[in-house]
Formats: structure tokens, C-alpha cells, sequence
């Protein structure tokens, strides 16, 4: 057993949380795995990497009625739109998507940092007018934080990425309200809880089980592939430290990402690990292996809206200390009625904790 934690908390209650990075994907896939992410989140800001992007109101508002209908009857969760910045995209539909409450928030992916954002933005000096604009209006600005020239090692990616682009951007737009999406370093952690409010972070739980050994055990294991990859073990360490130390700057977000079992096992595997259907008892395993039970309501349910200005949920969700055994596969029914499998973080493991289901 380890130190601090009380081993007398068979049970937790907390508000229910958010989840403040999430993808939800399109189609059967969207079908096959909203649920679990309104499972147990009241909210959700839904990444835009869709093909197409969501990069106009029209497609965002779209989007978010498939989501709707994709849902079981009766559920309550709201999913928050964002909008895929690229090169191109004009201010002022960043502006009218604001104002018509339809864009929540902007997505920056470097072009070609991960799934999908081949359209992404090649320079972010080409959207110096699209920054103004949010800073101006209140339109935060969620990033993916790798630079992509492949002379970086790609270990390193996050940590040049902060130095040579982030740093420079926040003190071109002080009032500009921005997440550093997924954190992986002990270098994020130091800067982001250095910086000032207007800065936060959002940590995932595989981030905070496994180290980059992970994808290279007895194998190559592409179930641990993500983006940005998981790092050495001192800066899964950092990350358990930022989650678990009720500084408000770092909350929740799981970056849930599914893709089809074909399409991570192949010769060039995709990024992204499913953890929606057990990311709340994810991270309640670290939280209870930290001694930090006290602070998991904050990290997964406070922090959040009061970095985006919203309301907390009135709802509660109950974690008890009873041991669940994660599925080793979900199905995803496609068009055609073929079945494809989709493999869940944890896979056959054990957790700890299991949400009370009423
Ligand atoms: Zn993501």
C-alpha cells in the first residue's frame, strides 16, 4: 500500500465532472462511443479533427446534431464545439461563431502534428489577425504543443514547442486565454504553473499510467501510441505531482481518442488510445495511489469551469472501491454491419474503482 492513502474510503462522491478534451469522431464510431464519454461527463469540448475539419458555424452545428442524435435516449450531456484553425480561415467566422454561442473554443494543430490535421496551420505567424480576434472577443485557444520539424526528436517535441511558439504567442496576446492541451512534460508542468491565469493545462490519465516503455514492451505496441508520445518516467512522475496538487491550472481532459483495432494495427498505426470508457476510474486510481482522493473533485470537476467561466455541475457521480475488470474490446457496427473491435486503455486490466451506477 502507499503512503497517504486511507484505506477505510471504500467510496467517493463528487460533483460530476467535465471532460475539457475529447474525441468523439464521426459515424459509427461516434455512435459507438459517445456513450461512454456521457457515461459520466455532464460536458464535453469535442475536438474538431473530423475529414473534413469543423471549420465553419454551418459544419460545427452539424456536428453537434449528430451528436446529439448519437446519444441514448434521455442523456444529458452537452457537447462544447470547436473550430479547427488553419491558415486560411477568416476572423470573422471566428467572431459570428462566438457570438452565435456555436464555437466554445478554437482548435491550433501544427500542421501535421497528429490525426487528421494535415490542414492545420503551417506557420502561426499566418494567424497572428485569427489570435487578435480571440484575444479581443474571449475565444479560447486550445493547442496541440509539438512542433513537427522532423530535425526535432519527437521526445523533445513539446518542450521546443513551448520555448520557440508558446512563450513568444502569450506575450504577443497577455489577455488571450489558452490551454496546452495534453501535457507531457516536466517543462510544461514548470511553465504552465508559472505562468500567469490566463494559462492552463489539461492532463490525460494514460499520461499519468504509463511512461514510453509502454510501446515497446515485449513488442511494438501501438495500443500506447499517442500524440504527443509519452515521455520518460520523470515527467510521468511531474504529471502525476500537477494533477494530483490542487493547482487550479490543471484539470481534466482525457483526450479519449478511438480508432478501429485495423486501423491501429498496421504498418503505420494511428495515434490515439480510447480511454472514455473507464477515464474518471483512470484517473481515480492515480489520485488513490497519490493519497490525493481529497483533490480528485477539483482536478475533474472545479478547476475546469472556473478556468472557462462556466457554472459547475450540480450533479454528483459516486466512485466505489470496487474492483472492475476493463472489457478487452468494445464493437463498432460500420455501415456494411461489419464488426470492428476497439480496444479500451486498460485493456483486461484490473482498476480499483468503478463508478456506482444508480
Ligand atoms: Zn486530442
Amino acid at each position: 500500500m502507499e503512503s497517504g492513502l486511507n484505506p477505510s474510503q471504500q467510496k467517493i462522491t463528487i460533483r460530476q465532472p467535465d471532460d475539457w478534451h475529447v474525441h468523439l469522431r464521426d459515424g459509427s464510431l461516434l455512435e459507438a462511443v459517445v456513450a461512454q464519454t456521457a457515461r459520466v461527463f455532464h460536458r464535453a469540448v469535442v475536438m474538431p479533427n473530423l475529414q473534413p475539419p469543423i471549420t465553419s458555424v454551418e459544419s460545427a452545428i452539424a456536428y453537434r446534431e449528430n451528436i446529439l442524435a448519437a446519444l441514448p435516449k434521455g442523456c444529458l450531456f452537452t457537447p462544447l464545439m470547436t473550430v479547427y484553425l488553419t491558415d486560411v480561415i477568416s476572423p470573422n467566422v471566428l467572431e459570428y461563431g462566438h457570438s452565435k454561442g456555436v464555437f466554445f473554443a478554437a482548435k491550433l494543430y501544427p500542421a501535421n502534428s497528429t490525426t487528421n490535421s494535415f490542414d492545420g496551420v503551417t506557420d502561426i505567424r499566418h494567424i497572428e489577425p485569427l489570435l487578435d480576434t480571440m484575444e479581443r472577443i474571449g475565444l479560447p485557444l486550445l493547442i496541440h504543443g509539438e512542433v513537427t520539424d522532423s530535425k526535432v526528436d519527437i521526445f523533445d517535441r513539446e518542450a521546443i514547442f513551448i520555448e520557440t511558439i508558446l512563450k513568444p504567442l502569450l506575450s504577443r496576446h497577455p489577455a488571450l486565454r489558452v490551454v496546452l492541451e495534453h501535457i507531457t512534460t516536466e517543462e510544461a508542468v514548470q511553465f504552465v504553473e508559472t505562468s500567469t491565469s490566463n494559462l492552463a493545462a489539461t492532463i490525460t490519465p494514460h499520461h499519468l499510467h504509463i511512461n514510453r516503455n509502454a510501446m515497446f514492451a515485449g513488442g511494438l505496441r501501438s495500443d500506447f501510441y499517442c500524440l504527443p508520445v509519452a515521455k520518460r518516467e520523470r515527467h510521468r512522475i511531474a504529471l502525476r505531482k500537477a494533477a494530483t496538487s490542487g493547482k487550479p491550472c490543471f484539470f481534466i481532459g482525457t483526450d479519449s481518442a478511438p480508432h478501429l483495432r485495423s486501423s491501429k494495427e498496421s504498418s503505420c498505426g494511428c495515434a490515439g488510445i480510447f480511454n472514455a470508457p473507464i477515464a474518471l476510474e483512470s484517473y481515480a486510481e492515480v489520485f488513490d495511489q497519490e493519497g490525493a482522493l481529497d483533490r480528485l473533485e477539483a482536478f475533474a470537476s472545479e478547476y475546469g469551469p472556473a478556468f472557462y467561466g462556466l457554472p459547475r455541475n450540480t450533479n454528483s457521480v459516486t466512485l466505489v472501491r470496487v474492483p472492475q475488470v476493463v472489457p478487452s474490446y468494445f464493437t463498432v457496427k460500420n455501415v456494411d454491419n461489419s464488426i470492428e473491435k476497439l480496444l479500451p486503455f486498460h485493456a483486461g486490466e484490473t482498476l480499483s474503482w468503478s463508478v456506482l451506477v444508480e
